[in-house]
């Protein structure tokens, strides 16, 4: 069997592997002429450790990461903590495997060296596709430059704006949320030892969070801050900042924050739009994976994890040697619950961060202080249902 994959992002280059890993040839075709993500940090939680360890990738991951001492939230305007769940020794004795917080490039280089090692010739870039046909007997990938490529089964990892989904299913409906989002990346050593928690830290506050954590062994710091505001609406994760604007929408925060934004050169920013889960991923031998079919808000931080889980689950299911189609929908049947409870829940994070007032922030928050320090076991579970999540599992 052959399998076509449409987009060379973290889930292609995933189910590149998980395919390869059970024998199916593979053929990734990526629209860059070369790999490079935008420099931004990825929180890759156990449920995706796991997938990518399960690769044969565990040494590799473990040269890059960095390795937080837990998942921390805390005021933003104070800097007081509300709790943290510990996770550095803790995620393994949990879940079995480490939580790990990773450079997308470097993480992309993991992938990808992997691919080449061992599907030499599968990646193949600067191919732009623009559409797919199919026949009883497989599937034909249409590019840009009037080429095409053969394959018996094909995947659309082809990311949030893709093409093969609106093919198969129509254009999408995305809602703006209100809420606009800022990122910046920086040498660590920037700022003072101890300023910054080594830890992934939500920084809550009125309308807008911010959240920092290290990258590559602990050498860059990740800040990525979401503001709700209406006017400009550019949904591009490439689009330059400006500092002014970004320290103006943290003007009054805690000082680690500020810190880290007066030390800011290259700012990006975008606009968060919501979809609805699709009702269907598949038509007969095409399917879609990752972004391209459950594109989800980041306050979970898991789309790239779903994306690796679903590469995953797709090989699982294509090597069981059913007909192509019923291995598909076998696929489909069984990420879809996951992936929609993830994309309805992230949605649903953005309120729970935002509180306005006092007695909001109060109520809210200050059970789970309380819990924290008289229950830890209680705020410590609070990730189970989305960390635990094993697909390699038999059944999974
Ligand atoms: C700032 C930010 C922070 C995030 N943080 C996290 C996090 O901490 N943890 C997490 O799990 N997720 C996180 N996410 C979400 C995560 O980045 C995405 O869910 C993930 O990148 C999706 O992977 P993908 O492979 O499906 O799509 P993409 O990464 O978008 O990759 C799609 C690929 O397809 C290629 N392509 C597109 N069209 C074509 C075409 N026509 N032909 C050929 N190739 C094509 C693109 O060039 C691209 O390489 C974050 C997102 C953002 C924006």
């Amino acid at each position: 069997m052959k399998a076509l994959i449409s987009g060379g992002g973290i889930g292609g280059l995933t189910a590149a592997l998980a395919l390869q890993q059970v024998g199916i040839e593979v053929e990734l075709y990526e629209r860059a002429p070369e790999l490079m993500p935008f420099g931004a940090g990825i929180q890759v939680s156990p449920n995706g450790v796991r997938v990518l360890n399960e690769l044969g990738l565990a040494d590799q991951l473990q040269a890059f990461a960095f390795r937080p001492e837990g998942l921390e939230m805390r005021l933003g305007q104070s800097g007081r903590r509300v709790f943290m769940i510990p996770t550095r020794e803790d995620a393994v004795r949990r879940y079995g495997v480490p939580h790990y917080h990773m450079h997308r490039a470097d993480l992309t280089e993991v992938l990808s060296t992997a691919l080449h090692a061992r599907a030499p010739g599968a990646l193949r870039m600067g191919r732009d596709a623009v559409g797919a046909d199919q026949d009883g007997a497989g599937v034909t990938l249409r590019f840009a430059d009037g080429s095409t490529a053969r394959g018996d089964v094909l995947v659309g990892a082809d990311g949030i704006h893709s093409v093969l989904r609106s093919q198969l299913f129509g254009a999408d409906k995305p809602r703006f949320t209100g809420c606009i989002a800022w990122r910046l990346v920086i040498p660590a050593s920037r700022i003072k030892p101890g300023v910054i928690p080594p830890t992934g830290t939500v920084w809550v506050g009125p309308g807008r969070h911010a959240v920092t954590y290290y990258l590559r062994r602990g050498e860059l710091l990740n800040f990525v801050g979401l503001v709700e505001q209406e006017g400009w609406q550019t949904e591009s994760w490439t689009e330059g900042g400006d500092r002014d604007a970004l320290a103006a929408d943290f003007a009054g925060w805690a000082p680690p924050l500020q810190a880290v934004i007066a030390e800011a050169d290259d700012i990006f920013r975008w606009a968060l739009f919501d979809r609805d889960p699709m009702p269907a991923w598949s038509k007969g031998r095409i399917t879609l994976l990752g972004d391209a079919c459950h594109p989800m808000l980041p306050f979970l931080a898991q789309g790239a994890v779903m994306a690796i889980e679903d590469g995953w689950v797709l090989a699982a299911s294509l090597k069981e040697g059913r007909d192509i189609p019923s291995a598909l929908a076998a696929y489909e049947a069984k990420r879809k619950p996951r992936t929609a409870s993830v994309q309805l829940r992230a949605r649903q994070q953005m309120g729970f961060f935002h509180k306005r007032t006092f007695i909001e922030q109060l109520t809210t928050y200050g059970p789970m202080w309380l819990a924290a320090r008289l229950a830890p076991s209680s705020v410590n579970s609070r990730q189970d249902w989305l960390y635990s999540h094993d697909v390699t599992a038999p059944g999974g």
